[in-house]
């Protein structure tokens, strides 16, 4: 295999976003393809036993396993730490294996966790559930307000986690602040950027120091497979991440890391082009619904600190109707076009009921407390012509009466 200038980062670095998204981490083999390889094995093979033998002592550079190394996985790990400027980026098989690795592998039992309580279902579920198990105390908090992140500082605060926008009430976080509140305390900042990917957002030029992912959603783009990430230091990669990533096993198969790695190459492209067709199509919305919570409308109120953060406010955004569950579910069920479908970050169009799906197993009063109401809806707004998708919208919201 032949490292491209694409694994240089003294000259990846100096490469504009859009371009490392389509070349960097490419190696190629004697053939000189263009199209990265797949490499599909889980061993390897050696030429001598001395060679295998240096591999393992780690005085030989080489390849032993794919739960340790794998080509083609190390293509989209390089490729994703050159578009989030880390110095390492780690795949795992899913968003969430990528959230409890984030988490688990540098926290202990004594220690205390800050969370935003606005989040994926299944990350709130981490929180409340999982880590407590293990004896580690957990403080959910309105992540939108910097004070609540200071009061809730303990001596034994190991770690601060949160989304941002948050899934699927849209709230920002103040990422320079809390981001500078962790490290002034020696606390360690993990924030999940799924929803804006690096293309829109980089957290670590706010201070951030793990950024984690669901590659799943507008990193892949299109709904193929599931997958996960996680960026930090070279450091603490390699002595606090991989030693937990190497042992328990979540890594990414070889062939959703291919898929993901040609995600990432008209990534770019699609985080801009959906960002404004849900701009356009959010607009329209507005004027018909009571509430709209999309981060790059001037009504969203943090739209700007938004901005000052993003690129672009990126595909998704919620809505609020007066008529509770019945009247979000005729909206749902009068759609020609959009699917119903609780997926995120995709080029197909897609609306959801949070309440009954994605939030539904977290009950009512963490519902309420997080601000999912039962007549929100979630919209990912795809690649089509957005005049199609208002169209669609303007029968559907007519249908349930709006
Ligand atoms: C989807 C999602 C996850 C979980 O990712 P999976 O790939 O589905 O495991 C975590 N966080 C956020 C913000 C998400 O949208």
């Amino acid at each position: 295999m032949k490292k491209t200038t694409g694994t240089d980062r003294s000259i990846t670095s100096k490469w504009r976003p859009a371009t490392r998204a389509v070349r960097a981490g490419t190696w190629r083999s004697e053939h000189g393809e263009t199209s990265e390889a797949l490499f599909l094995t889980s061993g390897y093979t050696y030429d001598d036993a001395a060679t295998v033998a240096a591999r393992f002592a780690g005085e030989a550079e080489g390849m032993t396993y794919s739960r340790l190394q794998n080509p083609t996985v190390a293509m989209l790990e390089e490729r994703i730490a050159a578009l989030e400027g880390a110095e390492a980026c780690r795949v795992q098989a899913t968003g969430m294996a990528a959230m409890t690795t984030a988490l688990l592998c540098q926290l202990s039992a004594g220690d205390h966790v800050v969370a935003g309580r606005a989040a994926f279902g299944s990350c709130r579920w981490l929180v409340d559930n999982l880590l407590p198990k293990f004896g580690i105390e957990t403080t959910v908090i309105d992540a939108c307000d910097n004070a609540a992140w200071e009061a809730a500082v303990r001596p034994n605060t190991k770690v601060f986690f949160f989304e941002t926008p948050a899934n699927p009430t849209m709230d920002v976080v103040d990422l320079a602040f809390v981001c500078g509140l962790a490290r002034s305390h020696g606390i360690t900042s993990v924030v999940d950027n799924a929803f804006a990917t690096a293309a829109l957002q980089r957290p670590m030029e706010f201070g951030a120091d793990v950024v984690a992912y669901s590659a799943t959603k507008l990193m892949e783009g299109q709904g193929r497979v599931l997958a996960g990430a996680v960026c930090a230091s070279k450091e603490w990669m390699d002595n606090v991440l991989l030693p937990f990533q190497r042992n328990t096993g979540p890594n990414l198969s070889p062939f959703n890391a291919w898929v993901v790695l040609k995600g990432l190459e008209t990534l770019d492209l699609r985080a801009r082009r959906q960002s404004e067709n849900a701009l356009e199509v959010a607009r329209f919305v507005e004027g018909r619904v009571p509430t709209m919570l999309h981060p790059g409308l001037p009504s969203h109120p943090q739209h700007n600190l938004a901005m000052r953060q993003m690129d672009a406010a990126g595909p998704i955004f919620s809505f609020v109707l007066d008529g509770g569950r019945a009247q979000a579910h005729a909206v749902l069920d009068a759609l020609q076009l959009i699917d119903i479908s609780n997926n995120i970050g995709d080029s197909k169009s897609l609306l959801c009921h949070p309440a009954s799906t994605t939030h539904a197993n977290l009950g009512e009063e963490a519902r309420a407390e997080m601000g999912v109401s039962e007549g929100m809806l979630r919209m990912n707004v795809g690649l089509e012509d957005p005049q199609d998708l208002i169209a669609d919208l303007d029968q559907a919201l007519a249908r349930a009466g709006l």
